[in-house]
């Protein structure tokens, strides 16, 4: 298979780039304080084959947990995912081999202190303990300088595609300019098309480095893996990609699934074997979920999930998109670009019009209420069509 010449970035025992294979990578749905859980997840990951599994840290209890899990399953190579709270690396740091930090969550703490010195304290740190940077851009939670300064740059279908390479762009420099190479970039959405656009974009723009692909809440099996592998099938086949992570909702015992499906689509690829069809027709009912981790605050969200596909297939020859969120982190936001949304808290479950409200349900009761709602949607459109 044809691969772009990027740079080699360690991450304890794995390498990324270069001529090294494609690494798979997954990440925990555990909650992180239950380490036996959380030790167990990480096992099995690593023996699916995933050369990198994520974990999420929010607070020093996730970090003692984190510290307990690292020497209970020392193969492993771990990666942290830091949130909002960014001096958290620091903490983290001494426990993992990556460190992957989202640019559009940068702005939340110490609004005063610039973006630059933050990126110099991630730096430092990961330097410090011997670690690699992920800088991970999500088109959802761009940095909203980046979104406001490119908004109306790119066609309809395309939305937020421009300031996310952007916002990637502007890391790299701030990394270089800091003596820091040891860097991966992703750039995902749950939408293919733009998945595909910004990794070619960004991997014109800077060939030499390496790139995480992956397409955030794609959702169950079967879908989820389809929507992924459009966007691989284009990227991995022109050489763009040297590591990657198939996001899927599964039950925790099947958290295994995601590295059994991330090569299966490297070794089709790399066989000449392609399924998709060329191009992603926005046509009928999407339902994107995110694959949940530690952050969820309810595990009944995944059997929601279930259900809510369940339901839905009435809605199937419709081009209505669902977003079924497992947490507050980022329920609220990837939620408004849907036509319907739920994002779900410890009792209650959010549920969303586009960007609006609806209000907070229990979790037996909510499921009724989206079905009021997907009725009512349908009904407008059908009104919209009829002359
Ligand atoms: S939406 Fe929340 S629970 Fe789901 S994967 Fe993202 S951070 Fe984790």
């Amino acid at each position: 298979m044809k691969r772009a010449s990027t740079r080699i970035v360690r991450a304890g025992t794995t390498a990324i780039g270069g001529e090294n294979p494609i690494v798979v990578q997954s990440m925990c749905a555990t909650r992180t304080q239950d380490v036996e859980a959380t030790a167990a997840q990480v096992s099995m990951l690593h023996e699916a084959g995933a050369g990198l599994v994520r974990i999420a840290v929010d607070s020093a209890r996730d970090v003692t947990a984190l510290a307990e899990v690292r020497a209970r399953v020392p193969a492993a190579n771990l990666v942290v995912d830091l949130q909002e709270n960014y001096r958290l690396a620091e903490q983290v740091a001494p426990h993992v081999d990556k460190i992957r930090y989202n640019p559009g969550h940068l702005f939340h703490h110490e609004k005063e202190r610039p973006v630059h010195d933050k990126v110099a304290f991630i730096a430092g740190v990961a330097e410090r303990n011997d670690c690699a940077l992920r800088v991970g851009v999500n088109c959802g939670s761009v940095d909203p300088a980046m979104a406001s300064k490119f908004e109306g740059a790119d066609p309809p279908g395309l939305a937020g595609v421009t300031a996310m390479v952007e916002s990637a762009l502007e890391h790299c420099h701030y990394l270089d300019g800091l003596g820091f190479s040891r860097y991966v970039v992703s750039l995902k959405d749950s939408d293919p098309r733009k998945v595909i656009e910004g990794n070619r974009r960004f991997a014109a723009a800077r060939p030499d480095v390496p790139l995480h692909l992956g397409v955030t809440e794609a959702g169950m099996l079967p879908d989820g893996v389809i929507k992924t592998r459009i966007a691989f099938e284009q990227l991995l086949s022109q050489g763009i990609g040297d590591t990657l992570r198939v996001s899927l909702t599964l039950p925790f015992a099947e958290k295994w699934r995601e590295v059994e499906a991330g090569r299966q689509i490297i070794a089709d690829v790399e066989a000449g074997r392609f399924r998709s069809v060329p191009e992603f027709l926005d046509h009928g009912l999407n339902i994107i979920s995110c694959p949940s981790c530690s952050r969820v605050e309810n595990e009944a969200f995944i059997e929601l999930a279930f259900k809510v596909r369940e339901m839905a297939q009435f809605a199937k020859d419709y081009d209505i998109t669902i977003a079924v969120m497992g947490c507050r982190v980022n329920g609220p936001g990837e939620t408004d670009d849907a036509d319907l949304g739920l994002w779900c808290g410890p009792v209650a479950v959010n549920l969303k019009r586009g960007g609006e409200t609806v209000g907070a349900f229990p979790y037996d009761a909510v499921l009724e209420r989206l079905t009021g709602e997907l009725e009512s949607l349908i009904a407008r459109k059908r009104q919209l069509a009829t002359p």
